[in-house]
């Protein structure tokens, strides 16, 4: 089941966000203990949901937000591209966003 996702004003719950750690020069970016092929994104820009740090995920060449665990924008929608031809539906598979884990 999908997740409902509310702006913050709607929210009851309190948004915890993932720690980021970035590795300049390596293209790694550490969300917690997942390491990410990516960057923080070179705007820094902000997740208007949960108000954390995007991040770039050099993969597919797309900017998602590691506490949501969303991408910002769809797919570009051309059939060949190689970006998001692979591109999973959320950017950090194995991981619930981090307000909906209980007890954080
Ligand atoms: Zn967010
Ligand atoms: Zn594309």
């Amino acid at each position: 089941m999908d997740d409902v996702l509310l702006p913050p004003e709607f929210r009851t719950w309190p948004v915890v966000p993932p720690e980021i750690r970035a590795e300049p020069g390596k293209d790694i970016v550490w969300v917690d203990d997942m390491p990410v092929h990516g960057g923080i994104a070179n705007h820094r820009t902000y997740c208007h949901l949960c108000g954390t740090l995007l991040l770039s995920h050099f993969d597919y060449d797309a900017q998602f937000c590691p506490c949501c665990n969303l991408w910002v924008k769809e797919k570009c929608g051309h059939e060949k591209c190689e970006y998001c031809a692979d591109r999973p539906e959320r950017p950090l598979p194995s991981r619930q966003p981090a307000w909906a884990v209980p007890g954080r």
